[in-house]
């Protein structure tokens, strides 16, 4: 039986690896009739439960996870045989690949039957059934649609004149947009003019908020772990903090990592000698696909994100990394990180962060690079920002970069 048919009868919880992705991975999967769910928010009794479980070496949004398919399993109306996990995975030295096993331990111990949805990209999602192309594509318009609310949130919310409008606009745009995504029994077409005119609207919205841009606030550049750096709970709440010391926040989107990753796939059949083959053959299709749809999603918002252009290709991201953290050796978030703290400063931003979680690969490497390419920038402020769980004092380092940025944007990006 395939993954997708024994979803039937049980309601999916969807992880947030951020609180709008969630919400429409959700919705991705109600337009194929899947009952789909954001998993609940991650508060102190996520860590509190995960913690029965763990031996200490796992990360920070491993932790999350788990805590939180625990948190569906203590309320009143859980039962096992009704519930499944999304919990997609990959092999690799990342401790993404032991998310899975650890799930399936703890429910086993439990005796809880659980089913743990978890399609794997090496088999390229094939174990879904014949419901993938429709789950993956629909993912793709989820992932696009939740990035452009997220920037216009972002580039909105620091100069509102009432405070909490943006949240609520935002709010309404999510359920509006969520709605379009959700909608069954349609063609793709039609279920992206849906998402279109949703978005459409949800722009117009945006554009009404009164604003004061008479001060400009210093821009800072977001990088490093994606799921520490999409969900406030472990960030603590670094993007309002960001705000409240008077910046604006650019945030990389989730949508670079699917970028990444089709290329990287491109660049492995090459070494594989497989340059003129039917799996290329389908890569470079689907790369034009989803470009397609990209540009069709972002149709309304070329004016909103002048200023904010993301890179035309990822291979200008992966250049850019190329004397630091050269894709040939070294892999994942931390060549993006490096790519995009210069494409950040290129585009005029007065400094960068780059959230980890405590003891990931990805912030301890990144952090090794960025004083060589700080001094290559001309002294952009870069700091990695660990994360634990824990209420660390954050305040007093954040004060003390946003301070470094401010002096940063009157020398330099004045001068320039
Ligand atoms: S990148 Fe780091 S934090 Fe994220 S799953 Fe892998 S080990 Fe954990």
């Amino acid at each position: 039986m395939s993954l997708f048919k024994e979803l039937q009868g049980r309601t999916l919880y969807i992880p947030q690896m951020s609180y709008i992705g969630a919400r429409f991975v959700a919705a991705a999967f109600r337009s194929l009739g899947v009952n789909a769910q954001p998993l609940p928010d991650s508060d102190a009794r996520t860590l509190e439960l995960a913690h029965k479980y763990l031996s200490g070496d796992e990360c920070l949004p491993e932790a999350i996870t788990l805590g939180n398919f625990l948190k569906i399993a203590e309320m009143p109306d859980y039962d096992p045989d009704k519930t499944a996990f999304f919990l997609p995975t990959s092999n690799g030295p990342c401790r993404y690949g032991h998310y899975l096993p650890l799930a399936r331990k703890v429910f086993q111990n439990r005796g809880d039957n659980v089913l743990l949805f978890s399609p794997s990209s090496s088999r390229g999602y094939s174990d879904i059934g014949s419901e993938a192309n429709d789950l993956l594509r629909t993912s793709w318009h989820a992932v696009i649609s939740s990035d452009i609310l997220r920037k216009m949130q972002l580039k909105t919310r620091p100069y509102e004149v009432e405070k909490g409008r943006t949240d609520e606009v935002f709010t309404r745009s999510m359920d509006l947009v969520g709605k379009a995504i959700a909608t069954q029994g349609v063609t793709h077409k039609k279920r992206m003019d849906k998402i279109n005119q949703a978005l459409l609207e949800s722009r117009n919205e945006f554009r009404a908020i009164p604003v004061d841009r008479s001060q400009k606030r210093v821009l800072i550049g977001i990088v490093g772990e994606i799921f520490c750096r999409l969900d406030d709970f472990s960030n603590n709440n670094l993007l309002v903090k960001i705000e409240e010391l008077g910046g604006e926040v650019w945030m990389s989107d989730v949508s670079e990592w699917v970028w990444y990753t089709n290329d990287e796939e491109r660049v492995r059949l090459i070494r594989l000698g497989k340059r003129f083959s039917r799996r290329m053959l389908q890569c470079r299709l689907r790369h034009f696909i989803l470009k397609r749809d990209e540009h069709r999603l972002l149709k309304y918002f070329s004016d909103d994100f002048k200023g904010y252009e993301e890179p035309p290709h990822v291979l200008d991201l992966l250049q850019r990394s190329q004397p630091y953290l050269p894709r040939d050796g070294a892999h994942g978030e931390m060549v993006m990180s490096a790519g995009r703290t210069v494409w950040y400063y290129e585009k005029g931003a007065a400094g960068v962060i780059d959230i980890s979680p405590f003891t990931c690969m990805n912030g301890i490497i990144t952090e090794a690079v960025y004083p060589r390419l700080s001094k290559d920038l001309n002294g952009f402020p870069i700091r990695v920002l660990y994360f634990d769980g824990t209420q660390s004092a954050l305040h007093s380092d954040l004060e003390i970069f946003m301070e470094l940025a401010r002096n940063f944007r009157r020398t330099e990006h004045k001068a320039a």
